[in-house]
């Protein structure tokens, strides 16, 4: 690299276009992807969500029949106990004993409570369940409370050790008043409980649960070790927050663990519990994310293609300028002639190249006309003493080599000090001026005349003998002699010249040796009393 390209580090245009072309490509494409699926997800997920809604509702239909079955059955066995038997535990007991129905509703038992809330009697029997208070409870003081059923808060047995749900029920006693309370409990960790709906999968990683709305705790969900836990604190589930509420339908939330999921509930009847459906965004979204993933490697694929394409036709745009380019730098350091550039196809960079053509002639021109300014006399236009030298130097040669004859002329105008100091500089311009014209109607197109200096002239004249130059002279003699400039409306000027002519005898001659000749004889007429000719012998 030469001087001229300091500066900053440039980075080349097709490197810079290619580089444009392939950020509005990649981010034309990426927006595209990121909308398109955007869409195709939020679509994807309101299909879901409906399938999973379509799935909690059955679940709840189902689960709401087995809790009603409960209740039924336990009623039905409340409405055979006598408000006599109230008062006969081990006859109470021997009723319990004999509807087996019960055993298989209640896994943790059956226990009749007294109105004033002592167990009466229970089955199967657990030590100090009979004789234990359920005042307290809050199953047993609202139904006594409302006379109807009721659903306690599920939690461990007290008896049992085992996580379970009470089902209260009233006993009728004397005169139509609640005589007592019939509870059954229903154990939680009862696979069958609630038909194993908690253990059918939802996708591959999702859940199905049971929840306790007003009591906040999970009552049945696939995972044991997660049965009665409570619900996170308000929210931080807000999804779990709307479905406690009493909202029934879908939606997307973080869980307590962290993890994105799709959730649909479906409210239990009236008893206060809700059944969730739960998957985990990363399974449910899978497909799409896939798709994401390989529109994204397609997207970033096509940009590197169109980049490397537009590179390449780029490069080929530009390939005639690079070429130019070092062309001219050629030129610029001498490696390589001026010469105009070639021109491929009209477009932008074809143009740039003509400018330069059209800049590289005119200096062509600029040049030439220096050359002739430098050869040109400028008060007569003819030819300077340079430029004769040069041109007889090759008719000389020319002639050595060719054969054939050459003659110079001489001449000087005749007391030209004196027109000068007469008439004035301007007026010897003038007499100067028309000697060159004179010269120039008279003589042939192949004479080549030229000033050589001050008032004195030369012509060269190429296949002339010494006879014809003579007679050449002479003609120009008598042309000058008759010629004359106006001064002024009635005052004009004469004048005269006197001649020396030289012929080329011998071809290995010098110029300066025929131009003395012609001096001589030239000098020999000025001697000889002016305006005449002389021949050099
Ligand atoms: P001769 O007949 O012996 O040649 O006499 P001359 O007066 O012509 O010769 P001389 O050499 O004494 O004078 C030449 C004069 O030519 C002197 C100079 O002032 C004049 N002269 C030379 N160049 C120019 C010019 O370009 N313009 C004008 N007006 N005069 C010039
Ligand atoms: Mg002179
Ligand atoms: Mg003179």
């Amino acid at each position: 690299m030469n001087g001229t390209s300091r500066g900053p580090r440039a980075i080349d245009l097709k490197t810079r276009i290619a580089a444009v072309v392939l950020l509005l490509f990649i981010a034309s494409i990426w927006l595209l992807t990121y909308v398109t699926t955007r869409r195709l997800q939020s679509e994807f997920a309101e299909v879901l969500a409906n399938q999973q809604f379509s799935h909690v509702g059955q679940a709840a239909t189902e689960i709401e029949e087995k809790i009603r079955l409960r209740f039924d059955a336990l009623d039905m066995v409340a409405r055979d106990i006598p408000p006599a038997l109230l008062a006969d535990p081990a006859g109470l007991r021997r009723l319990l004993e004999n509807r087996p129905v019960l055993i298989s509703l209640f896994g943790n038992g059956v226990v009749a409570v007294s109105r004033e809330g002592i167990g009466l009697a229970d089955h199967p029997v657990l030590p100090k369940r009979t004789g234990a208070s359920f005042a307290d409870l809050e199953y047993f003081r609202e139904t006594m409370a409302r006379g109807a059923a009721s659903l306690g808060k599920p939690r461990v047995g007290r008896f049992t050790q085992l996580p379970g749900v009470a089902f209260a029920v009233p006993i009728v006693g004397e005169g139509s008043r609640i005589g007592g309370v019939l509870v059954g409990y229903a154990n939680l960790g009862d696979a069958n409980l609630f038909g194993k709906l908690e253990n059918t999968g939802v996708g591959r990683t999702g859940w199905i649960a049971v929840n306790d709305a007003r009591h906040r705790l999970i009552v049945g969900i696939s995972d044991p070790k997660r049965i009665l836990q409570p619900f996170p604190a308000p929210g931080v589930n807000l999804m779990l927050d709307r479905y406690a509420a009493g909202y029934e339908g879908s939606g997307i939330s973080v869980n307590s663990q962290g993890l994105e999921v799709l959730s649909s509930a479906k409210q239990i009847g009236k008893t206060g519990w809700f059944v969730q459906a739960v998957l985990p965004t990363e399974e449910a979204f899978r497909p799409i994310r896939s798709m994401q993933l390989r529109i994204y490697v397609l997207a970033t694929v096509l940009s590197l293609g169109v980049t490397l394409l537009v590179w390449l036709v780029i490069r080929r745009l530009l390939q005639p300028l690079a070429e130019a380019s070092t062309e001219i730098r050629a030129m610029a350091s001498g490696e390589r002639e001026l010469r105009e550039l070639v021109i491929g196809h009209r477009d932008e960079v074809g143009k740039l190249l003509e400018s330069f053509n059209i800049l590289f002639r005119q200096r062509q021109a600029l040049e030439e006309d220096l050359e002739r300014l430098a050869r040109t006399d400028s008060l007569t236009g003819l030819p300077n003493r340079r430029y004769f030298m040069e041109t007889a130097t090759q008719e000389l040669a020319r002639t050595a080599r060719f054969g054939g004859t050459l003659s110079i002329l001489m001449l000087d105008l005749d007391r030209f000090k004196k027109v000068n100091d007469t008439h004035g500089h301007k007026a010897g311009d003038l007499v100067l001026k028309k000697l060159a014209e004179t010269c120039r109607a008279t003589l042939r197109e192949v004479d080549f005349t030229a000033r050589l200096g001050g008032e004195e002239f030369a012509v060269l004249l190429p296949g002339t003998d010494h006879a014809a130059a003579l007679e050449v002279a002479e003609r120009l003699r008598q042309a000058v002699a008759t010629a004359e400039v106006t001064l002024a409306p009635d005052t004009k000027l004469q004048f005269t010249a006197s001649f020396g002519v030289a012929t080329l005898f011998d071809p290995a001659a010098s110029v300066d040796t025929l131009l003395n000749q012609a001096d001589h004889a030239l000098y020999e007429a000025k001697h000889l009393g002016r305006n005449r000719v002389c021949g050099a012998a």
